[in-house]
């Protein structure tokens, strides 16, 4: 389980405090006054198995509220829990090897093999040479690569083909949490369905709670169980597609999502 209780981040001179870090006290002009409010007052759970999906425009959050998950960067207020244990300075690294990330092209590093992408971190916390393969054939066959691209570096390969390695990479401790940034954001649209059609299986066996940042609504009610939206730093509503649409909870809600309406008619299997 992901518990977030009223974090708040500011970029830029990182002055602000806990007690402006309350919806209430947010200035109007909150991004005019020097500093960049990225997030303000989040409280998101995600259950244990689970997926949910942040959904919202560009510069709305998202990928902010990903890195704290992952203790790349550290929040102003408010804290947040992974199974239970709070992410914090001196908890960072121990925890991310709970944590699969996953960004948009796979984040591979360039000047590694697939295959050393893919076993680095295994490698670096000691594990045996044959729980490394024994690990990336389990892996190979679960994400569908071909095991011959496994030599190929980042730049030998596809899009597609990219994608699935940085997932492998994301897997290889078995993390029970995944955060996956816009995942299928670079792909073309018969690669990215069958790349949606995968991560749902994956989500699904392997039981991972799972935090996914999308801007695409048809992607979000097709892979998560849940949709949060976030617009200029807030969470403005979560829930199962269905309800968002029908009750939104905020304007920006429902223009939102009536602005990605072929999206989630499809997902709905509306008329
Ligand atoms: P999204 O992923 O939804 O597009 P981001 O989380 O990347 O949004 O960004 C949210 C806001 O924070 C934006 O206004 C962005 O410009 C700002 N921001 C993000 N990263 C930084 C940074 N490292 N330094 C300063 N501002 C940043
Ligand atoms: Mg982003």
């Amino acid at each position: 389980m992901i518990v977030l209780t009223n974090v708040s981040k500011t970029y830029g001179d990182g002055s602000t405090s806990a007690s402006v870090g309350r919806r209430e006290t947010r200035p109007a002009a909150h991004k005019t006054d020097g500093r960049q409010h990225a997030l303000w007052s989040i409280d998101l759970t995600v259950e244990s198995e689970r997926c949910v999906a942040l959904l919202g425009s560009s510069g709305s959050g998202k990928s902010t509220l990903l890195r704290l998950v992952l203790g790349l960067i550290v929040p102003d207020s408010g804290s947040i829990t992974i199974a239970g244990l709070p992410m914090q300075p001196d908890t960072a690294q121990r925890l991310r090897l709970r944590v699969g990330y996953v960004i948009q092209d796979g984040g591979l590093f360039p000047h590694l093999s697939a295959l050393e992408n893919v076993t680095l971190v295994a490698r670096l916390v000691g594990w045996e040479r044959d729980d490394i393969d024994r690990r990336v054939e389990t892996l190979t066959t679960l994400v569908g690569l071909s095991a011959s691209l496994l030599s190929h570096y980042p730049v030998e390969l596809s899009g597609g083909e990219r994608q699935r390695v940085g997932l492998m990479r994301a897997l290889m401790l078995d993390p029970p949490v995944l955060l996956l940034d816009e995942p299928l954001g670079a792909l073309d649209p018969v690669i990215r369905a069958r790349l949606q059609d995968d991560l749902r299986r994956i989500f699904k066996d392997l039981k991972k709670t799972v935090l996914l940042v999308t801007h695409d609504v048809g992607e979000a009610a097709f892979l998560a169980d849940e949709i949060a939206i976030l617009n200029d730093g807030i969470l403005l509503q979560k829930g199962v597609l269905k309800d968002l649409i029908e009750r939104p909870q905020d304007p920006f809600v429902a223009e939102f999502l009536q602005a990605q309406r072929p999206r989630w008619t499809d997902a709905l299997g509306a008329p």
